[in-house]
């Protein structure tokens, strides 16, 4: 999953006790075929105006007696209990011609349990899946112009068996005349219901639809064996008007993944993607495929779009990472089993490190577009986490999904969050610098890669690890203490910092925000004084984040107020920049500012004489430049 406010639009359900996840009620699942036959999965997806799938099943069943039926709840990308169960409505289970009543597990309320009757050979089973009408109740993934059918939203399965082990036959009916991306391979197509081929319950979930009356189809390793596509789907045809440059600028993404890890472990890859502003952004990774959302401008305005531009280069490394290769306390057996988060340091951490660096080095980002975002990152690690120096560690974030949910939190800097991804990014870098100091520049984490993830071409079943997976790869590259140097960072509170210094490079903080601070700020409208004042600002002067224990926390600013003025003038991003400016030249004048908080209005002085900071790395000649060809094209 990518973690950026694209994909900060998931809201999870908010669930009892998960460690009740499991009840007794409901049969453990077991690794043997659900042999009394295949699901047939019919999902209805033509109304729009509604924004309403409506689903029919066929469950065979071998006996008579308890049949527990699962709504999946642990999703597999969020790493966390975020299946839709308050969006899930108009349960009706029949057999025999009869409706059979079904009570739902007051300990889980995932699971919905019924009788067979005597005789039957199935069930018929009948929902809606009530899609989100406002981002409030969660990603909204139906509009006039598009969908983005998610399986786990739209079926139900027996309980008892692995996810694997259940075979099943699903259809899709789609808005007249649509057109349609997806792992799923076709097997029959009438009229506007799509027939897909026979294909395991696990492997289902994990192949989403992007369907959309406005599509596009752009094949990315043209004359392959193992084909790659970009469908993409958008709010009007004029976003699909896309450059023949920006075309070889994702086919070098294929390329330059191939390069980095030489095998890969699909018959076919689909890139989904949307350009919407009306259905929500995503990020969330497939074996097959990805599920990518952005604004529509995403090759129409290419300059002033590049901030998300690591999206499908992230969300493509997780097929590698993550899908094939996965933390073994993440590879659970079906879908309403909790899911442990302990290795999402590896999961996410290297997926963020090779997102950004595969961006670099296939033309997504300029090297120093690049070193512009690794300076915000490396910026966060050395002074915006005031919990993780203190209270936190990274490993313990790792727990994040499951704790928030990626639910917007008061003080995120002090309560640190999913800090897996970005620390964890550093800290492969940091590992990148030492592998190449160990062995006196022969190898790096590319070797790491190729050795950890690029193995076994061909191969699809999921091929787990351990932390000793870890320890062990890195010893046959470079022998060091690995397990000393990993469980230090992620398990102290250090800065993270030590990657971006040994590979030739300085953190340092200038009164001039770099091209990526002006176009993050420009992108959510926000103006960043985090390492100044130590407060982010949103549209209209709200304040959206307070670094704890900085000048602007001390003076009594929070996140929840509103600046109305600065210095007497009505508030505006330009003029608290000015103030900050005019403070450092005059070691009497504080920066004044007229906050709102609920009716309330008062004055705050922040005595703060620092000037403006924004982060930036800047060339250390003493040591050689080893970031430089890291990020260089293979
Ligand atoms: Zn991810």
């Amino acid at each position: 999953m990518k973690h950026t406010p694209l994909a900060a639009a998931i809201l999870a359900t908010v669930l009892g006790c998960t460690a009740l996840a499991v009840h007794a009620d409901v049969p453990a699942p077991q690794n043997a075929p659900y042999s009394a036959g295949a699901l047939k999965i019919d999902v209805d997806a033509t109304d729009l105006a509604h924004r309403v799938f409506r689903v029919h099943e066929t469950i065979p069943v071998s006996a008579a007696g308890p049949l527990t039926l699962l709504y999946p709840e642990w999703i597999p990308g969020h790493h966390s209990p975020t299946g839709p169960i308050s969006q899930f409505a108009g349960l009706v289970v029949k057999a025999n011609g009869q409706t059979l009543p079904w009570t739902r597990d007051q300990y889980n309320v995932y699971a919905f349990n019924v009788d067979v009757p005597q005789g039957a050979t199935s069930v018929e089973v009948d929902f809606q899946f009530l899609s989100p009408q406002d981002t409030r109740q969660g990603r909204v993934v139906m509009t006039p112009e598009m969908l983005n059918l998610q399986w786990n939203a739209v079926t139900v399965y027996p309980a008892g068996y692995y996810a694997r082990q259940i075979q099943t036959d699903p259809s899709v009916k789609l808005p007249v005349g649509w057109k349609f991306g997806s792992a799923l391979e076709v097997a029959s197509q009438d009229g506007d219901t799509v027939h897909f081929k026979s294909i395991n319950y696990d492997d289902l979930v994990d192949s989403p639809i992007y369907a959309g009356k406005y599509y596009k189809r752009i094949d990315l390793d043209p004359g392959a064996s193992t084909p790659v596509h970009l469908n993409i789907v958008a709010d009007d045809p004029k976003y699909l008007d896309i450059k023949p440059e920006q075309i070889k600028i994702h086919q070098q993404l294929v390329r330059q993944m191939y390069k980095l890890y030489g095998a890969h472990h699909y018959n076919h890859y689909d890139f989904l993607l949307s350009l919407s502003e009306k259905m929500s952004g995503n990020g969330l990774e497939h074996h097959r495929s990805s599920e990518n959302g952005t604004p529509p401008g995403y090759f129409t305005e290419w300059e002033k779009s590049w901030v998300m531009r690591d999206l499908l280069s992230h969300e493509f490394n997780h097929s590698w990472d993550g899908k094939y290769r996965r933390g073994a306390d993440l590879a659970t057996p079906n879908f309403n089993v909790p899911m442990g988060d302990s290795l999402l340091w590896v999961y996410e951490g290297q997926t963020q490190f090779w997102g950004e660096v595969v961006a670099a080095r296939s033309g997504l980002w300029t090297d120093n577009q690049f070193k512009d975002m690794l300076a915000a990152v490396a910026a966060t690690y050395d002074k915006g986490r005031p919990g993780l120096a203190s209270w936190r560690n990274v490993q313990d974030t790792t727990n994040d999904p499951t704790i928030a949910q990626r639910r917007p939190l008061p003080y995120r800097n002090y309560q640190a969050s999913e800090d897996y991804y970005s620390a964890g990014q550093m800290i492969w870098l940091d590992v990148d610098a030492k592998l190449r100091a160990l062995s006196g520049g022969k190898k790096s984490i590319d070797d790491f890669a190729k050795a950890f993830f690029g193995v076994n071409p061909g191969a699809w079943d999921v091929d787990p690890y351990t932390f000793e997976d870890v320890v062990n790869t890195l010893n046959g590259i470079a022998p060091y203490d690995w397990k000393s140097y990993l469980r230090t960072r992620l398990d102290g509170h250090g800065p993270l910092i030590g990657g971006v210094e040994a590979h030739g490079w300085k953190l340092v903080y200038t009164d001039k925000p770099s091209d990526a601070i002006k176009a993050v700020e420009s992108f959510r409208h926000t103006a960043d004084l985090m390492y100044s004042l130590g407060v982010s600002i949103g549209k209209e002067g709200a304040i959206n984040d307070v670094l704890w224990d900085s000048p602007a926390f001390k003076a009594g600013v929070s996140p929840g107020m509103t600046i109305v003025a600065v210095n007497g003038r009505s508030y505006d991003p330009d003029a608290i920049k000015e103030a900050v400016t005019a403070s450092a030249k005059d070691s009497n004048q504080p920066v004044e500012l007229l906050v709102k908080n609920f009716d309330e209005y008062k004055t705050v002085r922040i005595d703060y004489h620092g000037g403006l900071k924004y982060p930036h790395l800047e060339r250390d000649t003493s040591k050689p430049d080893t970031l430089s060809q890291l990020i260089k094209a293979k």
